[in-house]
């Protein structure tokens, strides 16, 4: 009788764990490690300094991981295996200044908003080319499988282009440097990054595009994504999340691009 009763709690407390945790995967009870799947070549958001990942996604993680009372490990990867990343469960989120596109929506789910951002156009300055149209006819250098990339190699947004993709956004500002290419379209943030220490280079005023960032989760795991959009508001309504983005955004656009995203 005492066995079959031992053999009946474990059962019955076997079943409440596997409810409570949904799934095997972390994101939901308090002794795992949030795994941030990301790429460290985009300035403020993600870079390498001392050998160590940081910026404003490590730090949201981080913010995101304490709240659900999670470690928190930083993997750092190509651009393009951060989803698979995340649909196959290496990593349970992918926050790497990612824009929350329809294409993606197919595999992944978002979070809510953190921050507004959009493409632009960086140039040698008194390069012929003054905006999007200009870029037709030339050689444009973008970071291989972002949303940049996706844009000018539609020839409904340019015509004739020749795109050329780099593994890292650093590596095409430099062949633009050089002359190898004409010019170079990414995030607005990095550009200005990457344009900060370079004399000879210049951001076109008007973005191409409007993007919202967003932390990628997988699809079966709701209670994950949930979770992350409970801490991303209270990191909102907290101001914490303002005072991450103003760190690394000190006196640029930062107030513009980002705050009271949904
Ligand atoms: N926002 C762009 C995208 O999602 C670029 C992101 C990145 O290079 N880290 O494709």
């Amino acid at each position: 009788m005492k066995k079959l009763l031992a053999l009946l709690m474990t059962v019955v407390l076997a079943t409440t764990m596997f409810t409570a945790c949904g799934s095997s995967k972390s994101g939901d009870d308090g002794d795992k490690t949030l795994i941030m799947g990301t790429n460290a070549e985009f300035p403020p958001y993600e870079y390498r300094e001392n050998n160590e990942v940081i910026g404003i996604d490590a730090e949201i993680g981080k913010a995101i991981a304490d709240k659900l009372g999670m470690d928190f490990k930083i993997e750092d990867m190509a651009f393009d295996s951060i989803i698979p990343a995340v649909t196959s469960g290496k990593a349970d989120v992918g926050l790497a200044g990612m824009t929350a596109s329809e294409d993606r929506k197919v595999s992944v789910d978002f979070s809510d908003t953190y921050v507004e951002a959009g493409q632009v156009i960086i140039v040698k300055k008194g390069s012929d080319i003054k905006d999007a149209s200009g870029l037709a006819g030339k050689t444009v250098g973008v970071q291989l499988g972002t949303t940049g990339d996706l844009y000018v190699s539609d020839p409904k947004n340019v015509e004739n282009v020749t795109v050329q993709q780099f593994p890292k956004g650093a590596d095409a500002v430099e062949a633009l440097k050089t002359d190898k290419i004409d010019a170079v379209v990414i995030d607005n943030q990095p550009a200005k990054k990457f344009v900060e220490n370079n004399s000879d280079i210049e951001i076109l005023a008007t973005p191409l595009t409007q993007e919202s960032y967003a932390i990628a989760v997988a699809k079966d795991n709701k209670q994950l994504l949930d979770a992350v959009n409970k801490a991303l508001a209270e990191l909102k309504e907290s101001g914490e999340l303002d005072s991450i983005l103003n760190k690394y955004l000190a006196n640029d656009e930062s107030a513009e691009t980002t705050t009271s995203a949904q």
